[in-house]
C-alpha cells in the first residue's frame, strides 16, 4: 500500500495537535529524535492480581511474570531515550478467566490505562484490552474504551480459544474496527495444545513468531485485510516469520488445495505489505533486511516489549536499530514518524513537532 490509508489524515491531525503542545510538556529528550514505543506492556495491579489469583506464576510455557510499575517504565524510557509508550496487556491477556470475569477485568484494566495516561499524558497512551470470549461484551468494551476513555487503539491476541481472527465470529468486530479506523495491535499468545509440542521451551521462543505468522496468514487468506482496509494493523517482532515465509504463503495460497481461502499471490503480498511491523527484539540486519523486502520503511515501527524484555535488553535493542545503517529520515520514520501517523493524538501529546 505504501503511504495510503490514513496517511494524510493522520499527518494533518498530528500536526494540528502538535501545534497545541509546547515542547516543555513533551517527553522528548533534548537533542535526540523522538521515539514512540508501540510495543510496551503494562501489568497494573488489577492485572497481576488476576494472574496471581489464577495461580499463573509462569506464562506461556515458562516466562516469569515481570514486575511493572509506572516508575519502572518511566525510568527505563528515560534511560533508553523513549519519549512515549503505548501500553498494552500481553499474553495470556485475560484468556484464563470466564467470560463474565474477563469483561469485568477488561473494563478495570482499560480504566487503569486511562488513569496512567492522565497522570502522564505526554509519556503514555493506551491500547484497550477486549473481552473477546464474548463478542457482545467485546463490542461494548471497544465503544467504552474509545469513546469514553479515549484510548488510542486496541491490542488483541493472535487466537481466542484456538480461533483465529479470520474466523467468521470476529467479522463484526473487524467491521467495527474498520469503520472506526482503529489501530489494532495483534499480539502473539500460545497456540491451542501448545503443551503437546513445546519441546519444553517457552512459547515466545518459537511459537510466538509462528502465531503471528499463522494469525496474519488467516487474516490475509480469509480476505479480511482487503475487506477491512481501514484497520491499521501492527504486527510485533517484525511479523514473526512472515517476511521470510511471505513468498511461500503467497505461492501455496494461490493453489486450489487451499480451498475457499485461495487467493492470488499478488493479493497476498499486497495485503502483507499493507500492514505495520514493529522491531521489538527483531532489529538484526537479517531480520530488518527481510522485512524491508516485504514493506516500505513507512510501515516499520519502534517497539521494546518492556517489561518482558528487561531494561538492559531494551537498551541493547535500541542500539541495534542505530547500527542498521539507516539514514536520518529512515530512523526518524521508524522511531516516531510512522507511529505519529497511526496514533496522531498520542504523538501530538508526546512528541509535539519532533514527531514530524
Ligand atoms: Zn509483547
Amino acid at each position: 500500500m505504501q503511504m495510503t490509508r490514513r496517511t494524510m489524515l493522520g499527518a494533518s491531525s498530528a500536526a494540528l495537535l502538535a501545534s497545541k503542545t509546547s515542547e516543555a510538556q513533551t517527553g522528548v529528550t533534548p537533542g535526540r529524535s523522538a521515539t514512540i514505543d508501540v510495543h510496551a506492556h503494562f501489568l497494573p495491579e488489577i492485572y497481576s492480581d488476576a494472574l496471581a489469583s489464577a495461580g499463573l506464576k509462569l506464562l506461556d510455557g515458562g516466562m516469569p511474570v515481570p514486575k511493572w510499575s509506572e516508575d519502572l517504565a518511566l525510568a527505563t524510557m528515560d534511560q533508553v531515550g523513549i519519549s512515549g509508550a503505548l501500553l498494552s496487556v500481553s499474553s495470556p491477556f485475560l484468556s484464563f478467566l470466564n467470560s463474565e470475569d474477563e469483561a469485568r477485568r477488561s473494563r478495570a484494566i482499560n480504566i487503569e490505562a486511562s488513569k496512567i495516561r492522565d497522570r502522564h499524558p505526554n509519556r503514555f497512551g493506551g491500547l484497550a484490552i477486549l473481552p473477546l470470549s464474548d463478542l457482545t461484551a467485546a463490542m461494548e468494551e471497544l465503544k467504552f474504551a474509545l469513546d469514553t476513555l479515549e484510548l488510542d487503539g486496541v491490542a488483541i491476541p493472535t487466537n481466542i480459544g484456538g480461533e483465529y481472527l479470520g474466523h467468521e465470529r470476529f467479522r463484526p468486530l473487524l467491521a467495527e474496527l474498520n469503520a472506526r479506523r482503529v489501530t489494532t495491535f495483534v499480539h502473539p499468545t500460545s497456540p491451542c495444545c501448545f503443551e503437546a509440542f513445546n519441546l519444553g521451551l517457552p512459547a515466545p521462543m518459537l511459537e510466538f513468531p509462528f502465531e503471528t505468522t499463522r494469525a496474519v496468514t488467516d487474516l490475509v487468506l480469509s480476505g479480511r485485510i482487503a475487506e477491512f482496509s481501514d484497520i491499521e494493523f501492527i504486527l510485533p517482532h517484525a511479523g514473526g516469520t512472515l517476511p521470510y515465509l511471505a513468498q511461500r504463503i503467497a505461492a501455496i495460497g494461490q493453489l486450489p488445495v487451499v480451498g475457499p481461502k485461495q487467493l492470488a499471490a499478488p493479493e497476498t503480498l499486497k495485503a502483507l505489505a499493507s500492514m505495520n511491523y514493529d522491531l521489538a527484539l527483531s532489529a538484526t540486519p537479517a531480520q530488518y533486511g527481510a522485512l524491508r523486502q516485504l514493506v516500505p520503511v513507512t510501515n516499520i515501527l519502534y517497539g521494546s516489549d518492556f517489561p518482558f524484555t528487561p531494561a538492559p535488553a531494551v537498551a541493547a535493542a535500541d542500539m541495534a536499530i542505530d547500527q542498521l545503517g539507516l539514514n536520518d529520515e529512515e530512523a526518524r520514520q521508524i522511531r516516531s514518524g510512522n507511529a505519529s501517523r497511526l496514533f496522531p493524538g498520542f504523538a501530538g501529546r508526546c512528541c509535539g513537532a519532533h514527531a514530524h
